[in-house]
């Protein structure tokens, strides 16, 4: 007969989702009440204040969407550009091609910007191309590429596109909490994020947030956003604060709870501690990784600490090894997502996945998985 779903007990070290706290489980497991009861409203004001705080911004226009982190890219994509838009969009890794996906899907026109696989976003070239585009509307790049563990320079990016009067689109799914990420400082004009990463939330939700001239492009769009579900407008009626929230979908409650528990234990670490934590963590690994005789993917400078990708060695199989690591400890890594499948291995420090005993178990558990043979591929 069918049952009840009880998961194996793992550890999460991959590309997210992350270990969830006991506390944020047990905020999601509480009664659920109307979405436009009053009480959710308080809950849904005080989620959007918490998220400012993550995002270190003061916009109104700062809210979760429905949804995972695709759908803020979405969101994003289907508000800000117009058909017949150009967008200059970086591709440094998989998550850059979804970008493009996304110009192209609401009618606008991709440049790409392309850098190898492990290497940030060159500020160099993204100049270039928006002297040779100088019609470009947006500059779309991706802060953290979980698929290499590469950090690109936000903050300079986007002072590039603005002295060229383009605004950016920030994909900062697993940038938020892990690195510094400051909205208003850096001047970001639109952000997406996710709550499965740093944040360490259940999977599914997405925090977004917007500025000034991000929702001025938007209020002087002459076609509708194609998107019903994502057109912002429409959401932030749903989301607002001065007291005429209207039905617009069902919030998904408990997922709501849930956040808000993960948003306040950020808040109660201090987002300049979690920085530091993840910092700290990634050190550790990539110290014993090195003595292993194991080669970090991306140099130093612009090493991930969140996301660690290392060069699988000759002659070991990578598929083994993670199917060891999974059945005999239980711990889950990443694999190497497209060019880079079977190269390396992503190991995530996330959230609270981030903590030194992990990182001390990982170690461990790859050292006996790696001398233990049987794992060398077949020849
Ligand atoms: C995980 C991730 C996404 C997508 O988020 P989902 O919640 O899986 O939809 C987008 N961008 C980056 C950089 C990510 O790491």
């Amino acid at each position: 007969m069918y049952q009840s779903f009880i998961p194996p007990k793992r550890l999460l070290m991959g590309p997210g989702p992350t270990m969830v706290h006991p506390r944020v489980l047990e905020a999601a497991s509480r009664q659920t009440i109307g979405h436009l009861d009053p009480a959710f409203t308080g809950l849904m004001e005080e989620t959007k204040s918490l998220l400012k705080y993550a995002f270190q911004t003061e916009n109104s226009m700062t809210m979760p969407v429905s949804a995972p982190g695709s759908a803020g890219m979405e969101m994003c994509f289907a508000n800000l550009v117009e058909p017949g838009d150009t967008a200059i969009v970086c591709i440094n890794g998989v998550f850059g091609d979804r970008m493009k996906e996304n110009v192209e899907r609401s009618g606008g026109h991709a440049i790409v910007v392309e850098d190898s696989w492990g290497k940030p976003v060159s500020i160099d070239k993204v100049k270039q191309a928006l002297e040779q585009h100088p019609e470009t509307k947006l500059v779309a790049f991706v802060h953290a590429e979980t698929s290499t563990g590469a950090l690109s320079d936000a903050k300079a990016l986007t002072e590039l596109a603005h002295q060229h009067h383009a605004l950016v689109i920030v994909d900062a799914v697993t940038s938020l909490a892990g690195v510094p990420l400051m909205v208003d400082e850096w001047q970001l004009d639109a952000v997406y994020s996710g709550s499965q990463k740093c944040l360490s939330g259940m999977p599914g939700l997405s925090p977004v947030t917007f500025g000034e001239n991000a929702l001025d492009k938007i209020r002087a769009r002459g076609t509708r956003v194609q998107s019903w579900f994502l057109d912002l407008n429409l959401v932030m009626g749903y989301w607002s604060s001065d007291g005429g929230r209207s039905y617009h979908h069902t919030a998904p409650v408990n997922a709501i709870y849930s956040l808000h528990e993960a948003l306040l234990m950020l808040h109660e670490e201090g987002i300049e501690n979690s920085w530091a934590r993840h910092r700290e963590n990634h050190l550790l690994l990539v110290e014993g990784l090195e003595a292993m005789g194991l080669e970090m993917l991306v140099p130093a400078a612009s090493q991930l600490p969140q996301l660690n990708a290392v060069k699988i060695p000759d002659g070991v199989d990578d598929v083994a090894v993670r199917n060891r690591l999974l059945q005999d400890f239980d711990l889950e890594i990443g694999a190497g997502l497209g060019e880079l499948a079977g190269k390396v291995w992503r190991i995530g420090l996330m959230g609270e996945s981030s903590r030194p005993e992990n990182v001390e178990f990982c170690l461990s558990a790859l050292r006996q998985v790696i001398d233990g043979g049987s794992i060398t591929a077949a020849a």
